[in-house]
């Protein structure tokens, strides 16, 4: 973070400094946690599901930290700033320091793929110059603000990732981060519990663009999404930019080849000239969130060139469909970080892509609401469409989708059962497999990829 004063930050957060003494202090840092926090630091309590943040002040005193910013009065020897909300005053920091370092700013959010496409723009953008991105899965109303917080003055570009379980919370968070562009990479039934429907998403997904400046920020619109046209209606103040990976677009694809692989090449067309791109990650579903990631970084100062090499050379997403070549002839198709209806039928169709025989092994999608076992049905259907051989289930709501799947669809309630079941198929090795292991996070299926893995 840059060094700001102790009275700058108050009147940020509109707050009141409360000090024993005249000197105004320097913090380098915001903390939330006195289990991490360093001594130039400012503290800042949190009320949590576990803790209260301000019963931990007496320990951020003796780590060292420069001073406290609380929404109670707390014994303590240290400067403090007074607020309401300490939510609220940690996103007005994060939007303050934002706005003083000034970076080119990129909003991304979407139901899958904003943690690739954000990967994608940062390294299309380091090409340029010095980039901050979102880490891990900092993509709330809590992680937004505290990205925004480790913006140094060298910065010249922020790409940040918003996510959302509920309504107006993209609304609050772009309206922090006041990206210079900004997309929704896809909506798909994702957190139905929270947002009621589809079209729930797909409003959700459209405060995103309330943060854009109305005269020079740029929208960024998937033409392939059944909800393009109800998200250009909500556009018609600002500047808009399409893309497309099936059909002529301001940004889209021409001549797809899928390479043995499952990576594509193809040819990036855009307003402002085109160019061969070859991608480093598999899927046809890449080649959407290529086009995507163009366009965001055209719009602030990427050149075609740096889009072509950032592409190319940029490493995998752990978790995010990562190929794993098992042995000769057996390969696994990581996608266990993560899973929803969109991101299951996208790697689906990556498998399908694949010769040999094709074994789907699905976890549980999780937060669907009411119809989730009609979503798992329709995944074991889609799968059984596009010629997948046989479909494994663990978890409650999957056995919906080995049970449509009918003959070679099979459930299992133990994981060593099911692993047992896939190493007598791949040995001997008689011919090519391909194992996609796909979940939510809350079925860790990355458990049976390790299984897999370390099966003699
Ligand atoms: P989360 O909200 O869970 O953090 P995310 O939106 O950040 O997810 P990623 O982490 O990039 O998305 O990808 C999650 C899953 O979605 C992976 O399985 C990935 O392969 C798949 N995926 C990525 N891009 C797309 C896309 N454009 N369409 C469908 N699925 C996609
Ligand atoms: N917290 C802290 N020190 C601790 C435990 C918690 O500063 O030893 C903070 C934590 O970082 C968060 C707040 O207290 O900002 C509320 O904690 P929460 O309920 O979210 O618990 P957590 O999941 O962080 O353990
Ligand atoms: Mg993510």
């Amino acid at each position: 973070m840059i060094p700001v004063s102790l009275s700058w930050v108050a009147e940020q957060v509109n707050g009141q400094l409360i000090a024993q003494h005249k000197q105004d202090l320097i913090i380098k840092g915001v903390s939330t946690d006195t289990r991490s926090i360093l001594p130039t630091d400012l503290f800042l309590a949190l009320q949590g599901p576990n803790f209260d943040g301000h019963k931990f002040v007496k320990q951020a005193e003796d780590k060292g930290a420069v001073g406290l910013i609380l929404s109670r009065k707390v014994e303590t020897r240290l400067p403090y700033i007074l607020v309401a909300d300490t939510t609220i005053a940690l996103g007005l920091l994060g939007a303050a320091v934002k706005a003083k370092v000034a970076p080119k700013t990129v909003g991304i959010t979407g139901s899958s793929g904003k943690t690739t496409v954000r990967e994608m723009v940062a390294a299309i953008l380091s090409h340029r110059g010095k980039v901050l991105a979102t880490k891990g899965n900092l993509n709330n109303d809590l992680g937004v603000p505290m990205t925004l917080l480790r913006l140094e003055q060298q910065h010249e570009f922020a790409v940040i990732e918003m996510g959302a379980n509920h309504l107006g919370e993209i609304a609050y968070t772009s309206n922090l981060v006041k990206p210079d562009v900004a997309t929704i990479v896809n909506a798909a039934a994702a957190h139905l519990e929270g947002f009621g429907s589809l079209l729930g998403v797909a409003r959700a997904k459209s405060e995103i663009f309330k943060g854009l400046s109305e005269k020079e920020g740029l929208a960024v619109v998937n033409a392939d999404s059944q909800f393009a046209d109800y998200w250009m209606g909500k556009l018609k103040y600002n500047n808009v930019q399409t893309f497309s990976a099936s059909k002529q677009a301001d940004v889209y694809s021409e001549n797809i080849i899928l390479g043995l692989d499952g990576c594509a090449q193809f040819e990036l067309v855009t307003p402002i000239g085109r160019i061969a791109i070859s991608l480093s990650l598999p899927g046809a579903h890449n080649v959407s969130n290529a086009l995507v990631s163009a366009s965001l970084a055209l719009h602030v100062g990427a050149t075609l060139e740096d889009v072509r090499d950032g592409l190319r050379t940029m490493p995998h997403v752990a978790g995010r469909l990562h190929v794993k070549q098992l042995t000769n002839q057996v390969k696994i198709l990581d996608d266990t970080y993560n899973a929803n209806v969109g991101s299951v039928n996208a790697a689906i169709d990556l498998l399908s892509s694949f010769a040999g025989i094709k074994i789907l092994v699905l976890g549980d999608m999780a937060e669907l609401g009411e119809k989730a076992r009609y979503y798992h049905e329709k995944v074991g259907e889609y799968a059984k469409l596009k010629g997948i051989d046989k479909l494994y289930t663990l978890g409650v709501l999957s056995q919906s989708a080995s049970d449509v799947f009918t003959d070679n669809g099979r459930h299992f309630s133990r994981l060593e059962q099911m692993v047992e079941c896939i190493n007598q198929q791949t040995m001997p090795e008689k011919c090519d497999i391909s194992i996609l292991v796909k979940g939510s996070r809350s079925a860790r299926m990355e458990l049976v990829v390790k299984a897999l893995e370390e099966s003699p």
